[in-house]
């Protein structure tokens, strides 16, 4: 069963070049357009990875990650952020928000494609007898 996940990004273009990453790599993918969305489809339950935007409408990256980190059911989830804030001050501030991640735009995909196995394909209890 391949491993389904999240995608909340209000910019069309960079939604379309993650989706087709990751369903080149045989992902499942969802998408969202804003974080109110993405929160209410994380709620729903089976990612497992969320890759969100920070700056988007409705609710930017750093609600959405606060409220995620706020349900039981969603702790153990990654969530990392996908984003152009670049500058060391936006890094540390992505990170000490509950992000578990980082990965910078524009999307290199190789690095990308390495960043997201690297929260998926390892199992919480470390062992991978069940991939
Ligand atoms: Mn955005």
């Amino acid at each position: 069963m391949s491993k389904q996940i999240l995608i909340v990004e209000d910019n069309a273009t960079n939604m379309e070049l993650i989706t087709y990453l990751l369903s080149s790599f045989g992902y499942r993918v969802r998408t969202a357009r804003n974080g109110l969305t993405g929160l209410q489809m994380a709620q729903s339950g089976g990612d497992a990875l969320i890759l969100t935007d920070v700056l988007m409408p409705e609710m930017d990256g750093y609600e959405l990650v606060r409220r995620i980190k706020q349900e039981p059911a969603l702790q153990g989830t990654p969530v990392v952020a996908v984003t152009a804030l670049a500058m060391s001050g936006d890094r540390e501030r992505i990170l000490s928000a509950g992000f578990d991640g980082y990965v910078a735009k524009p999307i290199d995909p190789q690095h990308f494609i390495a960043e997201v196995r690297r929260f998926v394909e390892t199992d919480a209890d470390g062992d991978d007898s069940d991939r």
